[in-house]
């Protein structure tokens, strides 16, 4: 792409990093609907809600651009420490990358895979790069994408992480996962991207520079905003290419979520896809438009959302979940073989809904996340500071808390507690 090489000739004179503007942006208020029931207001289930949705991106459905792939990805053992790379801005390293591009093509093997420009041969694992170019060229981060060709033929599998950039868990599942692959014996390919939003992650905020939200977006626009051009360069050279994605969030705004996967069970597709990882839970929801989720499974990939845990924080117990289902997915779909199988439980399934708290105030819980509650029980308290009324929160139905705001100030219709109830899968 033109500007791929623009990256690669502007200098960075000054050796700055890139100064992005850092917004905090205001809470905004659930966008669902909410209807009254009782003393507390219920919405309908959304993935990462109270984020506004300000524009739409139109989907776009492009082909993709023929690119001759460049270069053999160097095989790199990833459970070895990474050297910092050199950013390749050198008249040399211009030079070495135009040299290869001119390097007669052998006859590739049956299951090379082509990315970003690179071949990743057979029983190999590198590490490539991804640049969106909205950056000033010459200050331009890529953002590192870690790729595993098994020996063995079989689907690709992708893996995204901190699409919200303050998202860090899925970080961390991601590095465990993939650097945990044996590329000797793989069955298909693994692509991680352990973090989408590198402005985001690095400004500490769930949000791009423009502060637009990310994953409004997909499968983006090259002739959009901000957030559509990134959407749109990563649907293209990364997401087209996965037979399956799962992209790794965690709970927004100061809640928390247990590890669980969010599944339009009406895609029979993506329905058995969720059937591959044990020990979660699997709740229905049919996505946004300009989901990355949404976005992948229109474009005929299986995907699910999995969220762990909580924003701005690394939870070792959320993480580990996350692997473990992650490690049972591969098994199950035949692209590595466990040497132990536990026989973990099946993935259970939830309906859902949110408890609004009915006051502004001060949350106190009274229960704990993972909880079974009855319908009529109260799961905590708002406090108001000044007249010192407390205003009880009762459940809705019977159910399990599957996501919940932690101890903190709230406003009225503030969504507290997911609450889910098990629930058929769809179609059987
Ligand atoms: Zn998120």
């Amino acid at each position: 792409m033109l500007l791929q090489t623009h990256g690669l000739r502007s200098l960075s004179i000054l050796g700055l990093t890139v100064s992005t503007l850092a917004f905090v942006a205001a809470p905004v208020t659930a966008e669902q609907q909410s209807s009254k029931t009782g003393d507390v207001l219920v919405a309908e289930l959304a993935e990462d809600e109270n984020v506004e949705d300000i524009e739409h991106s139109e989907p776009r459905r492009a082909p993709e651009e023929v690119k001759a792939p460049k270069k053999v990805a160097p095989d790199i053992d990833l459970k070895e420490i990474a050297p910092v790379p050199p950013p390749p801005t050198t008249d040399e390293a211009i030079a070495a990358a135009q040299e290869d591009a001119t390097v007669p093509e052998e006859p590739e093997p049956a299951t090379s895979f082509q990315l970003l420009g690179t071949e990743v041969r057979p029983g190999t694992s590198t590490r490539l790069s991804w640049s969106p170019n909205i950056q000033i060229a010459g200050l331009s981060q890529p953002t590192p994408v870690l790729v595993v060709n098994g020996v063995n033929p079989g689907p690709t599998l992708c893996l995204t992480g901190a699409v919200h950039g303050d998202e860090l868990n899925g970080i961390e599942i991601v590095r465990r996962t993939v650097y945990d692959l044996n590329p000797e014996k793989l069955s298909g390919r693994v692509v991680g991207i352990p973090i989408v939003n590198l402005p985001g992650f690095q400004q500490g905020t769930r949000y791009l520079p423009d502060r637009r939200d990310l994953n409004r977006h997909f499968p983006g626009s090259p002739n959009g905003s901000l957030a559509d051009r990134i959407a749109y360069s990563l649907f293209e050279n990364v997401i087209r290419h996965c037979d399956m994605l799962v992209d790794i969030h965690t709970g927004s705004q100061k809640r928390t979520n247990l590890p669980q996967l969010r599944a339009d069970m009406n895609n029979p597709d993506v329905a058995a896809f969720t059937r591959g990882f044990d020990r979660m839970a699997v709740v229905h929801s049919s996505g946004s438009s300009g989901m990355l989720r949404t976005a992948a499974v229109e474009a005929g990939i299986r995907t699910v959302t999995m969220e762990a845990g909580e924003s701005h924080r690394i939870q070792e117990h959320q993480i580990d979940a996350g692997v473990n289902s992650l490690t049972s997915l591969l098994d199950k779909e035949g692209m590595i073989s466990r040497m132990f199988v536990w026989g973990d439980p099946e993935p259970v399934y939830y309906d859902s809904n949110w408890v609004r708290v009915p006051n502004g105030g001060i949350l106190f819980s009274e229960v704990d996340l993972g909880a079974r509650v009855t319908e009529g029980e109260i799961l905590g308290y708002v406090a108001d500071p000044i007249t010192n009324a407390q205003h009880p929160i009762r459940a809705i139905s019977d159910g399990r808390i599957i996501g919940m705001a932690v101890d903190q100030v709230v406003m009225a219709g503030f969504a507290a507690y997911h609450v889910g109830t098990e629930a058929e899968v769809p179609g059987e």
